[in-house]
C-alpha cells in the first residue's frame, strides 16, 4: 500500500510523495523571496537566503505605519522604539507555521 501525504495546513492537498507536499506547503503556505522563486516556512531560513543569495537583507512592511525595515533585527527594533510594542505580526505568524508542522508530525507519528 502507498503513503499519501497530506499537506500539514488541511487544505487538502496530497501526493504520494513527501517532497511534493512539502513544495506544496512552501509554495502555498510559506514566505516567498520577492526576488526569485525560492520559499520556505520558515523567516530565519529566508533572511539567510536573502543575505546569501541576493546580498541584502530581507525587507519587511511594517504593519503599522507601512515602512518598510530591512532584516528581521531592524525590524524588530522599529517596533519597539517607534510603536512601543514587540508584538510582531510576522513572528507569531512564522511561530503558527511552526506549531501547525509540529501538529502535523505528531499526528504521523
Ligand atoms: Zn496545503
Ligand atoms: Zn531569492
Ligand atoms: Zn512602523
Amino acid at each position: 500500500m502507498e503513503t499519501v501525504w497530506m499537506c500539514g495546513f488541511k487544505c487538502g492537498f496530497n501526493s504520494n510523495e513527501e517532497e511534493t507536499v512539502k513544495n506544496h506547503q512552501n509554495f502555498e503556505h510559506g514566505l516567498k523571496c520577492k526576488i526569485c522563486k525560492f520559499a520556505t516556512l520558515d523567516f530565519e531560513v529566508l533572511e539567510r537566503h536573502m543575505i546569501n543569495l541576493h546580498n541584502k537583507p530581507l525587507t519587511s512592511n511594517c504593519k503599522i505605519c507601512n515602512e518598510a525595515i530591512d532584516g528581521l533585527d531592524e525590524f524588530d527594533k522599529h517596533l519597539q522604539y517607534t510603536h512601543g510594542t514587540n508584538h510582531w505580526d510576522l513572528n507569531l505568524a512564522s511561530k503558527d507555521i511552526k506549531r501547525k508542522l509540529k501538529d502535523m508530525e505528531d499526528e504521523v507519528n
